[in-house]
């Protein structure tokens, strides 16, 4: 598997597992225990997931698998976020859903996070989401009792402006080390709104969430959808590839900006899919089609 270095403490796979709709998968601690090392297999060790993931529910189905094998947590990247409640079964005591980005809800969160996936630290920490009522200096300082206790060895972000993300920077002591945003050949927001430019400027790579649009990409009965479908298949012919989820993550892949996309699939063989789209290099007329495709109006 292809690494990104995002820190001296954290390297990436390019491609990442996301376990956003773990509890779709249906499936037994043994058996998702025995998804997890297929999914290993295929190179694949970073997992990616949220303290809110299947209302508070999926950390600790991760970590119940993650017991069932000695030493097998070291063998994995574990990014995990906090910041955003909501009311729900597993978390009666929250009344609204609104974000908490205070030094007591996220020490709380992170403490809650390594007992769920039985682990005495975590390899990456996101802020879920950009808050308007966020005190970077509380922020800061829960960073700061964080990585001093060995608890969190690199600190991100999620969903962040450009703006956002440099008022953030400018308060925390030990660098943001990405941005997960949502990229995919149906949304190309961050190409377009500064964020891109951004996370290149500062030399980080981001993280791409629901790269395929969240199934949008096969379902999706738009206009764009179709377009970018086939699209996506007529630069396929030129490299006989046909899958279509194969040719998406080859776009987001191909970008020089080392996009690293979150596959959310709980089927190996479309984990695979995502796998082999690092042998599939678009150039950049191909890559451009796709974009021209999908925003629906020609170059300037
Ligand atoms: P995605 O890859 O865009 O969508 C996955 C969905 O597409 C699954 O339901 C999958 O179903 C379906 N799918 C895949 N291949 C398909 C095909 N050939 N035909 C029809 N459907 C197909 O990714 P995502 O799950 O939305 O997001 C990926 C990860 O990003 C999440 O797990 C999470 O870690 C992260 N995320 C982060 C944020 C954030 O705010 N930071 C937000 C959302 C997600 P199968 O399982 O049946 O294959």
């Amino acid at each position: 598997m292809k690494t990104v270095r995002l820190s001296d403490t954290l390297t990436m796979d390019r491609i990442i597992h996301g376990h956003w709709r773990l509890l779709d998968w249906k499936m037994t601690k043994e058996e998702l225990l025995h998804f997890i090392e297929e999914v290993m297999d295929l190179g694949i060790t970073t997992v990616d997931t949220a303290d809110i993931y299947g209302g508070f529910s999926c950390e600790e189905a991760f970590g119940e698998a993650l017991k069932l094998k000695k030493g097998l947590r070291e063998r994995l990247t574990i990014v995990t976020k906090c910041g955003i409640v909501f009311p729900c079964e597993n978390r009666p005591q929250f009344k609204t859903h609104h974000y908490d980005n205070s030094r007591k809800h996220i020490l709380t969160s992170v403490d809650r996070s390594l007992k769920n996936f039985g682990t005495d630290y975590l390899d990456l920490l996101l802020i879920h989401r950009p808050s308007p009522f966020m005190d970077p200096a509380e922020v800061s300082e829960a960073f700061r009792e964080l990585y001093q206790s060995g608890k969190v060895r690199n600190f991100g972000v999620s969903n962040y402006k450009p703006s956002q993300f440099e008022l953030l920077s400018s308060y925390v002591e030990y660098p943001l080390v990405t941005n997960q945003v949502e990229i995919s050949p149906l949304t190309l927001d961050v190409f377009q709104d500064g964020t891109m430019d951004s996370i290149m400027t500062r030399g980080l790579y981001p993280m791409a969430w629901s790269p395929l649009a969240g199934g949008e990409l096969f379902t999706g009965k738009s206009e764009r959808a179709i377009n970018v479908r086939n699209m996506l298949l007529a630069i396929g012919e030129k490299h006989n590839e046909d899958r279509i989820d194969t040719l998406a993550y080859a776009f987001l892949l191909s970008h020089p900006g080392k996009i690293l996309p979150i596959v959310g699939s709980g089927k190996i063989e479309r984990i695979k899919n995502a796998v082999d789209a690092l042998d599939i290099r678009f150039s950049a007329e191909d890559w451009l089609s796709v974009y021209k495709a999908s925003i629906g109006e020609s170059l300037p």
